[in-house]
């Protein structure tokens, strides 16, 4: 086990990531790669940090697809994420730069340039999604995975409407969605809900049942999706697109829509079956990976044939970079 999941990391070392590569694309290879990743920058013809390129560089690229750079300036001057263009997305979802980047644990004091040569520090961008920060986030996974960090699971801001806010109020409605909503069959809520109660755990050291409140509410949420997710794997160890599914056969549209991606996509594309929804989902759990390893067999099984099919099937899997960080970012956490 420990040799096929560590072949499984290894694999990514042969990803040439390089300044071409989506903006979106470069974030998730630093959470698999970790600070240290690396990018060829193609208009320099140089190595450099993949974190530095995203915070400086793309603004310097002549007819970059997000002309002017990724990191832009507001009407008061301030910094934020770009969406990206189609084809070319960088930060499609509210904070999912900086969530990402606080759970890839790179340093906030980060310099950043905007598009009008400003400079700032990641920290600056966090403090602007918190002022800015209100209501209508629909998927909040990652404004929990950064604010957990930034300004901290116990901390209390003000909006720019005035408004009181904390990671609290935004766990007590992100534990309200039914399971399976959102981007990637909704594993990023839970990976934020996840993430959220691990940092309360440490903070406050105490262990997951001496929680109380929306704490052990929130725990309680990722412990029933783990079970579910545990109940409906498959005989090979992976964990299918519906994974949310309570009863024997679907019931709803949403289950029957995934039910049924999933048996498509595991005739035409089975590497891609195998390890998109199980790495996704074992990534969802990998923040409180410390509570979770013993108590589940079925994680051990997940990972493995995940990491199984990452190594076996590399050419078919390489180029599918989410599938493939999200899965190794969750081996490294779980697998060994
Ligand atoms: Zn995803």
């Amino acid at each position: 086990m420990i040799n096929t999941v560590e072949d499984a990391i290894g694999q990514i070392r042969h990803i040439q990531l390089d300044s071409e590569h989506s903006p979106e694309q470069i974030l998730h290879m630093i959470l698999a790669g970790g600070v240290s990743q690396s990018l060829f920058n193609v208009a320099t013809g140089g190595h450099q940090p993949a974190l530095q390129f995203l915070c400086r560089e793309t603004r310097k690229i002549s007819h970059y697809p997000v002309s002017g750079g990724i990191i832009k300036d507001d009407e008061k001057g301030r910094p934020y994420f770009s969406r990206g263009v189609k084809d070319f997305p960088a930060n499609e979802h509210q904070n999912e730069f900086l969530g990402m980047l606080a759970a890839s644990g790179i340093f906030f004091g980060t310099p950043v340039t905007t598009e009008q040569g400003r400079e700032f520090t990641l920290a600056d961008l966090a403090d602007v999604a918190m002022k800015t920060h209100s209501d209508s986030v629909e998927e909040p996974g990652w404004s929990l995975m950064l604010f957990s960090l930034h300004p901290g699971v116990t901390s209390e801001w003000t909006n720019e409407r005035g408004e009181i806010w904390n990671v609290e109020r935004i766990l007590r409605a992100a534990c309200k969605l039914p399971f399976g909503a959102g981007s990637c069959f909704g594993t990023h809520v839970i990976e934020g809900i996840a993430f959220a109660v691990s940092r309360y755990c440490l903070e406050r050291a105490c262990k997951p049942n001496q929680l109380e409140g929306v704490w052990l509410e929130a725990h309680d949420y990722v412990a029933h999706a783990a079970n579910l997710m545990g109940k409906n794997q498959k005989d090979d160890g992976s964990i299918p697109r519906c994974w949310f599914k309570e009863k024997k056969y679907p019931r709803t549209l949403k289950e029957w829509r995934e039910s049924l991606l999933d048996i498509v996509s595991r005739r035409f594309r089975r590497a891609r079956a195998i390890v998109y929804p199980t790495g996704h989902c074992l990534d969802a759990l990998s923040p409180l990976s410390m509570f979770l390893v013993p108590a589940h067999p079925w994680i051990h099984a997940a990972c493995y044939i995940t990491a199984d099919t990452i190594q076996s099937q590399w050419l078919r899997i390489g180029n599918e970079l989410c599938a493939v960080t999200h899965a190794v970012h969750a081996l490294k956490l779980l697998g060994t």
